[in-house]
């Protein structure tokens, strides 16, 4: 049996404490003042991202989307892909420049990069005028860091993960559609992956309070709620308690909130009993998204992911079966070391033969830390590029053919918000997580209505209003 380090018990006790401490602290020392707030990556982000605006809440700051008018800014980054690590940077550089007119403004910098040893390092020496660097395990005290805030830079970045906090304040940015936790952290180590570095392992939140949370948005009148993790089905698995997802699934839907949605799941951990939950509860959404990372078992093998491409397929069609209607979308990478043309072929021939709705296609890129970067990155930038775009033809092809189907029907959709598309559009989304620009639904924000599909392109439907004649 593994005694657990003191050093790190001690650390672990400290940290907790100041987490707790810091929880929902309340001040009104920044009154009057703004917070201006910038989410990269993730659904977990943009959750994380709630939380934060709740503790800037807590201290008085109002929200602004202008730049120029913050007292404070902060980042909430994104460490999974290269481009994000660039963007953040890119970026502090334009705060840099605000900061020379408005020395008192306080920048924070969090989340998953400023996790990262080596960001922080690079923070410290080349952006100093950053006030705080806080990491994705003590967000918590983010406040804390804030009222304490200097000129001095403050990096506190907690490489040990603690216990599941309860209660959080969060300020979410939808009274109608709410994500709700139900796991921190993911112990799958697929070897691309720097999320288990950055996030930590797995912890599940306690099935009572996640239903609690459930039935609180259910009084508020919350028409849809999405339970959210890194890799949802294996919930349950770090605790001592019986619980697991299909269990978590089937006693959320009892809540009998309209909608309930969950993301992100694995193939590996996704059992005959969620599938036939899911088709048992109207009230859960037939759409899951399954990511596949490759259609090749060898690559798949490489990825650490645990399943071939044949248990793939068994599993997708089990999903059809099961839950007819159920759409189905995934996340594909290209150009993983070592990925052949043969091996490519098979990812095409995946997508062929599911015709997903939809796919996040991605081309590889390593992420320091992970085992996959130890493997020569061995295929060049314009293979990986053509096999993108190949990709992303064939993926568009089958997301249009299926939105095509959707012509001329009547489906339900929740109302979630103004359309770009138009000034008198609303948008919203299908039971199957279809966007669907919607006109003549300008006073219907937040209600779910009977929609007729007027047309169809890859990314959105079309629709109108469907007003039922009364019938005497
Ligand atoms: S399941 Fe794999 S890809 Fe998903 S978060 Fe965990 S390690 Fe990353």
């Amino acid at each position: 049996m593994n005694l657990p380090n003191l050093k790190e018990a001690k650390i672990r006790t400290n940290k907790e404490v100041a987490i707790k401490e810091a929880l929902n602290l309340k001040s009104d020392k920044f009154k009057g003042q703004k917070f201006y707030l910038k989410t990269y990556g993730c659904q977990m982000n943009v959750h994380d991202s709630e939380e934060i605006k709740g503790i800037l809440t807590n201290l008085s700051f109002s929200e602004t989307t202008d730049l120029n008018e913050a007292d404070i800014i902060v980042l909430n980054t994104c460490a999974i892909r290269e481009n994000a690590h660039d963007k953040v940077f890119g970026f502090l550089g334009r705060i840099k420049h605000l900061k020379r007119n408005k020395p008192d403004l306080i920048v924070c910098v969090g989340g998953c990069m400023a996790q990262e040893n080596s960001v922080a390092n690079l923070l410290k020496e080349k952006y100093p005028f950053v006030n705080i660097v806080f990491g994705t395990h003590n967000i918590n005290e983010l406040g804390t860091m804030i009222l304490n805030a200097s000129s001095n830079q403050d990096i506190e970045v907690y490489s040990i993960e603690g216990d599941v906090y309860e209660n959080i304040d969060y300020k979410r940015d939808s009274k109608y559609s709410a994500w709700v936790n139900i796991m921190y952290g993911c112990d799958k180590f697929c070897t691309y992956c720097i999320v288990p570095y950055t996030r930590g392992k797995q912890r599940s939140r306690k099935m009572p309070d996640i239903l609690k949370e459930v039935q609180t948005l259910k009084d508020e009148g919350y028409q849809e709620i999405t339970l959210l993790g890194q890799n949802v089905n294996a919930y349950g698995k770090d605790l001592a308690e019986n619980y697991d997802f299909a269990t978590l699934l089937e006693e959320a839907a009892r809540i009998n909130i309209p909608r309930i949605r969950f993301v992100t799941s694995h193939p590996w951990d996704f059992t005959d009993e969620m599938i036939n939950v899911i088709a048992k509860y109207p009230n859960i959404m037939p759409y899951i998204h399954l990511p596949l990372q490759s259609g090749s078992s060898k690559i798949l093998k490489l990825m650490g992911r645990r399943y071939t491409k044949e248990d793939y397929l068994k599993l997708y069609q089990k999903i059809k079966e099961t839950i007819p209607g159920c759409s189905i979308t995934t996340d594909i990478i290209v150009g993983f070391p070592n990925e052949t043309e043969e091996d490519f072929k098979e990812t095409l021939d995946v997508v062929n033969t599911c015709a997903f709705d939809g796919a996040y296609t991605f081309i590889y890129s390593p992420r320091e830390g992970t085992p996959a970067a130890l493997i020569k990155d061995n295929i060049s930038k314009e293979v990986k590029e053509a096999r993108l775009q190949t990709l992303n033809k064939l993926v568009n092809s089958y997301s249009l053919k299926h939105n095509k189907e959707y012509v001329n029907k009547i489906v339900k959709v929740l109302v979630t918000s103004p359309s770009e598309k138009g000034e008198n559009k609303v948008c919203g989304y299908t039971e199957t997580m279809k966007l669907v620009n919607i006109t003549g639904a300008s006073n219907d924000i937040g209600k779910i209505i009977d929609v007729k599909i007027t047309s169809a392109k890859s990314f959105s439907l079309d629709g109108e209003k469907e007003i039922f004649a009364n019938i005497s």
